[in-house]
């Protein structure tokens, strides 16, 4: 039999389209560039994967962080220290000539950038700039502006997004091309919108803009929103502002009403000169019109890129059943036909795989027949990484009854972040108290990329406990959905358009407090899991297709580029005959 559409595939770039520039603090690129932190910067090498895959015409720009983000280490109690990840972005990507300046302070800053190529399953080109102050004629400061990803305080922070967001733009410019859309991926790159306005305005004074100015760069502006409390908004005092923008534009932006609390808020500025902005699920688009009455907020589900999630043998396990999957993930709707036996030995290499990982770190000797639970993200405080140990009598309890229960945690707490750190403490020590013949948990060190993939396809359930509405998205449970794996979560971001009770996983409910909540893990661990995972493997099997079914053929950056382009970039409507 012939197969239709069999690759190689050759698309098209996307027809009747002009370029867009995709503008992010952080993108994973390559796991050997420590360009990223967790999952912004995630989400963003997934969404310039899909949009290189799809064909769509876009550049991108961010900074090239030579120092990287952050190593880390963890002694015996948990205790973490910070080392830098610097990496020559020469061995990676190729230096443009361009040269572009930017004003800092008192100071005119030049930009030079790095340009990576990510190239599609079909061919198709994203060029990726990492912009980059290290050069001669700098002062020794601004040489480190590009250094360290969220590293430092908020002058250094607002500094840096006068890099990404301004420099960006004059040096897509100066590389010579005609944009028209720009993307802010977050409100640190929300300055751009402030050279657009300056180049609208011939690079006359800002006080002269117009309305009509200012709507010109409203058509070209989108930006999608990841933060639900208003304390996660990129915000600067007016003295910052005055002193490191200057205080012609700090008066204009005011006029404009980018300051909230008197403070310049990057979320409120995006908003102003966007003429589309999104949340990243359909909760958190509902949670940010809140915060932002006055604006309308659209909402595109994230995802992640399957063909970088979907491990090598759920890969060969859909390459044997049914092609086409990587061009369209709608495709991977058709898992639900997959034998069961196949779906168990290829999440059983996946389980090993992991396991074996664990051994090699850790000198913990897990058994890969044990019911095993994963909990990896940042170690912030509002993602409860301890609520699994509430009731230490009742865990322990589980673990009997299940004939033992292995559970895997690991992530980062930013470096001034010692709630976080704490956390991190919290859980190691939990986890050497509650250790025993039953009962075992593993903290690993490091959480990147790599472990990340282990990690996600190879647990038996994936754990999110995070405090509601705190999480916009979330992306590791779709990673996890995309090799099979069901999730046990709160019911915020994603979870809530995801989870089909005792189908594609469970949902720890809503509770008053803390305790409340852990009682509902318990309860669904106790009722539901470890009495569905005992029974019969084939019943267990049975949940994992179906989760790789539904939810892997739609939290995907496939679909998710598809609706950027159609609704945001593109809009029907806003497409003028030739
Ligand atoms: C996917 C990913 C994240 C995002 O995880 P959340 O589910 O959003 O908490 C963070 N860090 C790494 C290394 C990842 O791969």
């Amino acid at each position: 039999m012939q197969p239709i559409l069999s690759e190689p595939f050759s698309y098209e770039t996307f027809p009747n389209s002009g370029l867009v520039a995709y503008f992010s603090m952080e993108i994973a690129i390559n796991p050997a560039m420590p360009t990223y932190s967790g999952g912004l910067g995630v989400l963003a090498g997934d969404t310039l994967r899909s949009m290189a895959d799809l064909g769509v015409p876009l550049v991108a720009f961010s900074l090239v962080h030579r120092k990287g983000y952050f190593k880390q280490f963890l002694d015996k109690n948990g205790k973490q220290s910070e080392d830098v990840q610097p990496w020559n972005p020469a061995d990676f990507c190729a230096e443009e000539k361009a040269r572009v300046t930017v004003s800092i302070e008192d100071r005119i800053v030049t930009v030079r950038c790095w340009r990576y190529d990510m190239t599609g399953r079909y061919g198709h080109v994203v060029p990726i700039y990492l912009l980059d102050t290290d050069l001669d004629g700098n002062t020794g400061w601004d040489r480190g502006l590009t250094d360290h990803l969220y590293g430092g305080d908020t002058n250094y922070r607002l500094q840096q997004e006068i890099v990404l967001g301004m420099g960006g733009v004059r040096m897509a410019h100066a590389l010579g091309y005609q944009v028209n859309v720009y993307h802010m991926n977050e409100g640190h790159a929300a300055l751009l919108t402030l050279a657009l306005l300056e180049r609208q305005l011939g690079g006359g004074p800002l006080g002269a803009a117009t309305e009509a100015d200012i709507e010109q760069v409203r058509k070209r502006c989108v930006f999608t929103t990841h933060t639900p409390v208003p304390a996660g908004h990129d915000r600067f005092s007016a003295e910052q502002s005055i002193r490191i923008l200057g205080g012609d534009r700090s008066a204009r932006l005011e006029m404009m009403g980018c300051f909230r609390d008197e403070m310049l808020n990057m979320t409120l500025l995006a908003l102003r000169f966007s003429r589309y902005a999104n949340g990243v699920a359909m909760q958190h688009a509902s949670v940010s019109r809140a915060m932002f009455p006055e604006f309308a907020l659209d909402s595109i589900t994230n995802g992640v890129h399957a063909p970088t999630w979907v491990s090598e043998s759920f890969q060969n396990l859909m390459d044997a059943h049914f092609s086409s999957w990587r061009r369209d993930n709608l495709y991977l709707r058709n898992a639900i036909d997959v034998p069961e036996q196949e779906i168990l030995s290829a999440h059983a290499s996946n389980k090993e795989a992991l396991l074996a990982e664990v051994a090699r770190r850790t000198t913990l000797v897990f058994n890969p027949k044990v019911l095993t639970l994963g909990f990896a993200r940042r170690a912030a405080t509002y993602k409860r990484a301890t609520l699994m140990f509430t009731d230490p009598g009742r865990l322990l309890e589980i673990a009997t009854r299940a004939g033992g229960l292995q559970i895997i945690f690991a992530g980062k707490a930013h470096p001034q972040d010692d709630p976080g750190k704490s956390l991190i403490q919290q859980v190691v020590a939990d986890a050497a108290r509650l250790s025993n013949d039953v009962l075992h948990v593993a903290y690993l060190e490091n959480y990147d990329w790599k472990l990340g993939e282990l990690l996600t396809a190879g647990v038996d359930v994936w754990v999110n406990t995070p405090r509601r509405p705190y999480e916009a998205s979330g992306t590791s449970g779709m990673k996890a959905a995309m090799n099979g794996v069901p999730s046990l979560s709160i019911l915020d971001g994603w979870w809530i358009e995801g989870c089909i009770e005792g189908f594609t996983g469970w949902a720890i409910e809503d509770g008053a407090d803390d305790a409340a909540e852990a009682d509902s893990l318990y309860h669904k661990l106790e009722t539901a899991i470890v009495p569905l995972f005992l029974e019969a493997p084939e019943k267990w099997a049975r949940l994992m297709r179906n989760t790789l079914a539904f939810n892997g053929s739609f939290f995907n950056t496939n679909r998710m580029v598809k609706q950027y382009v159609r609704n945001a970039y593109y809009p029907v409507k806003l497409i003028e005959p030739a």
